[in-house]
């Protein structure tokens, strides 16, 4: 199992004290499988991918990514699988302003001493970012913003990728590009896939799909 999430609880604290959010979520992700989680706004989607990514610790329950506990890992370990097996792609893109669309994709992939030329200049190809490399984030469209950050979670050939509504702020037609692009270009590498999406039609394209309500999986 590339992720495992066994009975996952989470709360969070708010004005009216602690809010329970998950609530006994257990679920497996295989090598190269892909998997959709859909949900209400609020319901926690989000929640699931910052625990699987490290970024947040559940209250109880175990989580494994390519069978080691991030509960046993201390912050380096943690950090450094984050580097090596894991990708994440928000809707917001979250690239650095700074850095060229070049040194965008390579940054990460960088950190972890794992930039493969032949592998990025194929990912780079196949989302058709060649001419875009010398330039700055905010010269390119929001599709085009997107393809950058899809080439940079798959740079380091990651085992795990996450995604929170990758297409959520793109216009219909670029989305569906965009996804279908995303979703070859995950097939090639091996990646496993988990990707929350509020669209069922974008969740019929996975190979499976878990439903978050009331803090549990349905
Ligand atoms: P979704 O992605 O399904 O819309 P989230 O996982 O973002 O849902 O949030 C689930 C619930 O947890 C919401 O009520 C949200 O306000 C709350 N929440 C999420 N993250 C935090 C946080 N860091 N601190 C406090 N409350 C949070
Ligand atoms: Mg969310």
């Amino acid at each position: 199992m590339v992720l495992e999430f066994e009975g996952v609880e989470k709360s969070f604290r708010d004005s009216e004290g602690l809010v329970p959010v998950l609530r006994g979520v257990s679920f497996g992700l295989k090598a190269g499988e892909t998997l959709a989680l859909t949900g209400e706004s609020g319901s926690g989607k989000s929640t699931v991918l910052h625990i699987a990514a490290g970024l947040e610790a559940a209250d109880a329950g175990a989580v494994r990514v390519s069978g080691q506990d991030m509960a046993q890992m201390d912050d380096a370990a943690r950090a450094g699988l984050r580097r090596t097996d894991i990708a994440l792609v928000f809707q917001q893109f979250n690239l650095i302003p700074s850095l060229t669309v070049a040194d965008n994709i390579t940054f990460q992939a960088a950190l972890s001493g794992r930039v493969d030329k032949t592998h990025v200049d194929g990912l780079v190809e196949a989302l058709g970012l060649g001419p875009q490399m010398r330039k700055y984030p905010e010269a390119l469209s929001g599709g085009q913003q997107q393809r950058v950050a899809i080439a940079r979670a798959l740079a380091a050939r990651p085992r795990l990728m996450l995604a929170d509504e990758p297409t959520g702020n793109l216009d219909e037609a670029t989305a569906e590009d965009v996804l279908a692009q995303m979703l070859k270009l995950v097939a090639q590498t091996g990646a496993a896939l988990l990707m929350v999406t509020h669209s069922p039609a974008i969740a019929a394209r996975m190979d499976r799909e878990i439903h978050l309500s009331g803090g549990q999986l349905t």
